[in-house]
């Protein structure tokens, strides 16, 4: 059977649109859409978001050419200390020192802005001959072991694999019956960008506390704002609430009880941001000539900045998979899919579960146990080592 294009993408987010972008590039054909207008999404000052994305990730957006069409430049996260503490209190001395040198890498990752990776995707996606775009437009899917079919307005597309890159609410998910199970942590996280007095020296901190850990992450600076840094906490929902309601001149002193002395003076840099968090994962990641990816399959707490991360893996994976295949959407493609990215999917869920509920809490025992942890790891280069692979993605 022949198909108007190989594969079509239902979703323009930074996952659907960064696959988009590599199987192009790879010489496929691809018919994205997304029910969002995509201009509007490219927000033309600093709005205070950021991702981190880890250095075994960062091989998607070099295949898919949108690394260098980044408009404003990562920043590399060199170091990471992870401390314990409560609010407004210095941190426990027993501490954690990552060093990325000390695994022969220059970074472990680096800080992109949300909106460099918008515009680079944008302007790639319309650059690119093999792309066919609909947004802002609905889709509608049908199925069979024969293809795939989706018609937007009055056009009909077919393909061979439609994957579904819709987010956590996805449709085409629902439609096929995967069930989700979610877990839900009662916190929501804040997310904002601050200008501080000294460099951070490209250290990423990672502190944890009792409602919810505090992440400080280096970005790069601005010629109006030389030391800048992304923040993103979590805490009780209650809590991000109250933080949510408070003028600027209020929340600082909250953003400075967590953050600490280490960066000096510190002000707000574009607007703040609350997000209510859970984790969800799908039963399977794939039905007939349908693969799930990105937040359509998982999503993971932020406590470790992975959640895009893992979906670049996704995608990884997908645009290996398909780069031989005539057929795009046969059974054995989609079941070793499946088989390359659920079991790590779900270890990073477990592994990144399993720590907010080690670290967000007050128990003196449980607080005890924790620090001489973090000490002990110190101590441990091998294992040290280990932790420093998989923050790097690899
Ligand atoms: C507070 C917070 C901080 C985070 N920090 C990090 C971080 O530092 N590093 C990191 O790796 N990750 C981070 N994440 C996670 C990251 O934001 C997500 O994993 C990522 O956005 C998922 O991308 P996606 O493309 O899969 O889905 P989305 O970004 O949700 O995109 C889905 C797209 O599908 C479109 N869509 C939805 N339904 C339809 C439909 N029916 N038809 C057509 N289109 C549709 C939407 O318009 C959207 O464009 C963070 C998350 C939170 C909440």
């Amino acid at each position: 059977m022949t198909f108007s294009h190989d594969i079509a993408i239902i979703g323009a987010g930074p996952v659907g649109g960064a696959l988009a972008c590599a199987l192009a590039a790879q010489g496929k054909t691809v018919l994205l859409v997304d029910r969002a207008a995509l201009p509007p999404m490219e927000h033309p000052d600093f709005d205070g978001r950021a991702y981190a994305i880890a250095a075994g990730c960062k091989r998607l957006l070099d295949m898919a050419g949108l690394w260098e069409a980044l408009p404003f430049a990562p920043c590399p996260i060199e170091k990471i200390d992870v401390t314990d503490g409560k609010v407004g209190r210095p941190a426990s001395p027993l501490q954690l020192h990552f060093n990325a040198g000390d695994v022969g890498e220059g970074a472990f990752g680096w800080i992109i802005e949300a909106r460099s990776l918008r515009i680079a995707i944008n302007q790639r996606l319309r650059a690119t001959p093999g792309v066919t775009l609909r947004a802002p437009a609905a889709a509608q899917v049908s199925r069979d072991a024969h293809g795939v079919r989706v018609t937007v307005g009055e056009e009909v597309f077919t393909a061979g694999l439609v994957v579904a890159a819709d987010g956590r609410g996805s449709q085409l998910r629902g439609q096929a019956g995967i069930a989700v199970t979610r877990l839900n942590y009662g916190q929501s996280a804040v997310v904002c960008a601050i200008a501080h007095e000294k460099p951070h020296e490209g250290v990423a901190l990672e502190h944890f506390l009792p409602g919810g850990p505090f992440a400080q992450l280096p970005m790069t600076g601005t010629p109006a704002h030389p030391h800048l840094s992304a923040i993103v906490f979590t805490d009780r929902h209650e809590t991000v609430k109250r933080l949510a309601a408070m003028d600027d001149s209020r929340f600082l002193p909250e953003v400075r009880k967590r953050l600490g002395e280490h960066l000096g003076e510190v002000r707000l840099v574009g607007r703040r941001w609350t997000y209510p968090l859970s984790a969800m994962y799908a039963a399977r990641y794939y039905d007939t000539r349908l693969a799930l990816i990105g937040d359509a399959a998982h999503g993971v707490h932020p406590i470790a900045g992975q959640g895009l991360n893992l979906g670049l893996l996704d995608a990884v994976a997908l645009v290996e998979l398909l780069a031989g295949a005539a057929d795009c959407g046969t059974p054995e493609l989609l079941a070793a899919y499946q088989a390359a990215r659920r079991p790590a999917n779900m270890l990073m869920l477990v592994a990144t579960d399993a720590l907010d509920r080690l670290f967000s809490t007050n128990n003196p025992l449980l607080r005890l146990a924790r620090d001489a942890g973090l000490a002990a790891v110190e101590r441990m280069p091998r294992l040290k080592r280990r932790f420093m692979l998989t923050a790097m993605g690899r």
